[in-house]
């Protein structure tokens, strides 16, 4: 039976994921995300059965309103990630949504099962799915870090993965992030120490606390929580985004984030920030959105101050993200340094930790899953040459089987 694999999108940047896998006449998609839809130009050849969704980040699920509708299939994923696609989808899509929890599997055609694997991410309800195929199975690696305390939810299923590499593994699409990058990613817990220690460290200044993050990374979020009730500060919640994912974590109970205050709109902001005015400065900690200087979101805002608080001298912005490396990113991020700075506002940078694995875990996942294809993606043509180097360590030979691809190409692994 034929088996190919689709590079649509994701294997010359980081971002805009999008892969297919053919096995015979079926088609299962895996991820649409965001700005992808100019990328995929041809239709897939044969009848889409799934489309899967590995987790909810926008590199993921971000194109899911443009293209879903495309493909007469039903979407797949788990019940957190399902929410956060259903807020791409909009009322209009009409397809069928299939959750699946980890751990789970089920049939998708002739001859094809479906099964998710729960991993640890910078967001939760991140699982690999992987399509077991008669020839093997196909792991689809987007994107996780190895990590056995997590502070929420279930450490990574290193079990099923040596199971699924004793059953045999017949091609691995890898997320190559941090594959240049030596050692091994920790895991959050010694992100949250960092946020406690950073916190701590902050804690007697007469001024607000502001900590950014992804919103979607809900470990962090909770972490950045818990650490402000503990240097007695009351922890609210600003931001379109960060609303959107708190209310979800509330829904799918996650504790941390039934009492606290969380404002989306503007004008639900503004109100929390004159609260802030009046009551005190001293007693609260904003966890808001802005970390890549987005110029809409909160923290620019504040640090503009277009709003009822604007920052200044006293106050300290605490950054628990890195700034994606992308030159606009980088450009807003520094013009946002140097505001804040002349503001005379204390910066405290870098309290983070990846979601992703680097060297170490990559070569720990080669061991468990001894795939006979390694299909390089999730960076840029040069960012994976790191993990080709890696692979090659071990005895995979380019062109060989690992299979370094651009966007648009097809991979054939059997015939
Ligand atoms: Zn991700």
């Amino acid at each position: 039976m034929e088996i190919e694999i689709a590079t649509i999108g994701g294997y010359e940047e980081v971002g805009r994921n999008m892969t297919a896998v053919r096995v015979g006449s079926d088609v299962v998609v895996f991820d649409m995300g965001l700005d992808l839809a100019p990328v995929v130009r041809r239709d897939l050849d044969g009848e889409v059965r799934a489309v899967v969704f590995s987790h909810g980040h926008l590199d993921h699920v971000g194109a899911a309103g443009v293209l879903a509708e495309r493909y007469d299939a039903p979407l797949i994923a788990t019940p957190f990630t399902m929410e956060i696609v259903k807020g791409e989808l909009g009322a209009r899509f009409a397809g069928d949504l299939v959750t699946m929890a980890a751990g789970e599997g089920m049939d998708i055609g002739d001859g094809l099962e479906l099964e998710f694997v729960h991993v640890t991410h910078s967001t939760v309800g991140a699982v690999n799915p992987v399509l077991h195929t008669p020839a093997g199975a196909v792991v689809y690696g987007l994107d996780k870090r190895l990590d056995h305390d997590p502070v929420l939810g279930d450490p990574i299923d290193m079990a099923r993965f040596e199971a699924l590499g004793e059953a045999g593994v017949l091609a691995y699409v890898e997320d190559c992030t941090n594959a240049g990058r030596d050692g091994r990613t920790p895991g959050e817990a010694v992100a949250r120490a960092r946020v406690r220690d950073t916190l701590r460290g902050v804690a007697d200044t007469d001024g607000v606390i502001v900590a950014s993050t992804f919103a979607s990374h809900v470990s962090r979020v909770s972490s950045l929580v818990e650490c402000a009730r503990e240097i007695g500060r009351e922890p609210i919640l600003l931001g379109h985004s960060m609303e959107t994912y708190a209310r979800t974590a509330a829904h799918f109970g996650y504790p941390e984030f039934e009492d606290v205050e969380t404002r989306g709109s503007r004008v639900g902001v503004e109100r929390a920030l004159r609260r802030v005015r009046n009551e005190g400065r001293e007693d609260f900690l904003l966890i808001a959105t802005g970390h890549q200087a987005e110029p809409r979101a909160v923290l620019p805002r504040l640090a503009r101050a277009e709003s009822a608080l604007a920052l200044g001298a006293g106050d300290v912005v605490v950054f628990s993200a890195r700034v994606i490396p992308d030159p606009v990113n980088r450009r807003r991020r520094a013009a946002l340094d140097r505001r804040l700075e002349r503001r005379g506002v204390r910066v405290r940078d870098g309290v983070h930790v990846s979601g992703h694995l680097r060297a170490t875990g990559h070569r720990r996942m080669l061991r468990a899953l001894e795939p006979r294809t390694l299909i390089p993606a999730h960076q840029s043509v040069e960012g994976i040459e790191p993990y080709v180097a890696l692979a090659e360590a071990r005895g995979y030979e380019r062109g060989e089987d690992v299979h370094v691809a651009r966007n648009g190409t097809t991979i054939t692994l059997a015939e």
